[in-house]
């Protein structure tokens, strides 16, 4: 019952209102189960493949986070019950989102993943691309999608103060997007930043959704 305690141990970090996704990536059935045994209800996975592959086999009122690279043509395995797409990166990928959430009669709520980290490899829009991708006609289109807020990662360092930084730019961004362009929708409210090993820096900085793997799951195993 090691994932048990782990959950526990990092729900006393929480504050209020600061909601928990488990990242269970790579892991199988069996070890989310025992996570949801322990009253875990989020579940986030980054390959629409595998999430699709999970999902049957897993009870039904779990909540599905999409967190990783979302490529268009593989929307439709997650969209018919996926309950928040966190990486959207652009106009291309949402107008996708927006084409299969239509085919399956539903509105389905995305987080936009802004590039805060000094690393290239990192994927995100930046601020301008998001306003860019907020002010167009085809984005004001879109019936069957709502942005509910931002997503970031921070740099992998040990530089707290480098990592505490991004976040910050991160929050900003956020009040930014959401004076500009949702002052009165309270829809727009997440700021999903913090994993294992910066979530307490991510908390101290306004984040309302931490995602956590290893910290809960231990080490993952990358064949
Ligand atoms: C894997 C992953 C996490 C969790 O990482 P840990 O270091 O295991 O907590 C969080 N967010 C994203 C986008 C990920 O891909």
């Amino acid at each position: 019952m090691k994932i048990a305690e782990n959950i526990q141990k990092i729900k006393q970090d929480l504050p209020p209102g600061v909601q928990l996704i488990a990242v269970s990536k790579t892991k199988p059935a069996e070890t989310i189960l025992e996570a949801f045994a322990a009253g875990q209800r989020h579940f986030g996975e980054n390959r629409a493949q595998e999430l699709a592959a999970k999902f049957p086999l897993l009870p039904s009122d779990i909540e599905w986070h999409f967190i990783g690279h979302l490529q268009s043509n593989k929307v439709r395995f997650i969209a018919p019950f996926v309950s928040l797409i966190q990486s959207v990166d652009s106009l291309n990928l949402l107008h996708a989102i927006n084409l299969e959430a239509g085919r399956n009669q539903r509105v389905i709520p995305c987080l936009l993943e802004i590039y805060i980290a000094e690393e290239a490899t990192k994927a995100g829009l930046s601020e301008a691309e998001a306003c860019r991708l907020l002010e167009s006609d085809v984005y004001r289109n879109m019936k069957n999608i709502r942005i509910e807020g931002v997503m970031g990662m921070a740099t992998y360092t040990d530089d707290v103060s480098q990592i505490r930084q991004e976040f910050r730019m991160l929050r900003r961004v956020f009040e930014n997007l959401r004076s500009a362009y949702f002052s009165n929708a309270e829809t727009f409210r997440e700021i999903s930043m913090g994993m294992s090993s910066d979530y307490k820096v991510a908390i101290g900085e306004g984040s309302t959704m931490v995602r956590i793997g290893s910290s809960i799951f231990g080490e993952r195993n990358y064949i």
